[in-house]
């Protein structure tokens, strides 16, 4: 990893779950190449089992999506660090994330990037969110209520953006909003599975790589999913 930059740490105490986590990196990280030292510090030190519900700390370390309330998920503890593996951070990056959720992979984005700007439609999850941040004082990640689709344009542009649900297309904002060399992962297809994509800007156009199959909850904005079958 060149010249890593590590932004200013979360404050967290030592918990009954630190070989839980050591595990997830043995069983569920690492034998799947996951070979990012800062990700993996990350990943080792973010305690998961806060950004979910009580009754659910037991199961917050496996290898599985969990409920988070208003129908939406926490991503399985791979997909947080395959995204920010795939976004090549060193630590000076300004992030752009849509889809704050549990503010689980804001807070390990945190630890990559100078700053975490991230958007989350559903008011309630980005209360929560930023309740939990805060209690790990996690500074350097702004939540906002909007619509991601459209991008944050007051704060644009990014070094790199992630977005946490699944989109029928890429939306051109997130493009238009990204620094030439900036990475964008956007999971994009259908409702049921979708390919994961990396895009980089570069000065003429962009290049895209399919990283993988995956399935996501629905991006739902002006520039994803129209429909709002998902609210309760
Ligand atoms: N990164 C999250 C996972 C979030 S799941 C975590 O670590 O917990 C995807 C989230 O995207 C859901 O909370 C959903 O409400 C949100 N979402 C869907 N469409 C959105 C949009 N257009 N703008 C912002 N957030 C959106």
């Amino acid at each position: 990893m060149r010249n890593f930059a590590p932004p200013a740490a979360l404050r967290v105490k030592r918990d009954i779950y630190e070989r839980s986590r050591q595990n997830m990196l043995d069983t569920q990280l690492i034998p799947r190449d996951i070979g990012n030292p800062a990700v993996l510090h990350a990943m080792l030190t973010v305690p998961r089992h806060l950004f979910v519900d009580g009754a659910l700390h037991s199961q917050a370390y496996t290898d599985y999506p969990l409920p988070i309330g208003e129908k939406q998920t926490i991503s399985q503890p791979y997909m947080v660090a395959f995204t920010a593996e795939s976004l090549g951070l060193t630590g000076k990056e300004r992030v752009l994330e849509i889809g704050t959720g549990s503010g689980y992979q804001a807070a390990i984005l945190s630890m990559l990037c100078d700053r975490v700007y991230t958007v989350e439609r559903i008011s309630k999850l980005a209360d929560r969110a930023r309740k939990t941040l805060d209690g790990l004082l996690c500074r350097n990640v702004i939540v906002r209520v909007a619509d991601g689709t459209i991008g944050w344009p007051a704060e644009a542009p990014f070094d790199a953006i992630a977005v946490a649900a699944a989109s029928p297309q890429v939306p051109p904002a997130l493009i238009d909003q990204l620094k030439v060399g900036g990475r964008l992962i956007i999971p994009v297809g259908e409702e049921d599975s979708q390919k994961f994509l990396k895009i980089t800007r570069k000065e003429s156009g962009v290049v895209t790589e399919v990283l993988g199959g995956c399935k996501f909850v629905k991006l739902i904005g002006k520039q994803g999913w129209q429909d709002d079958k998902t609210r309760p």
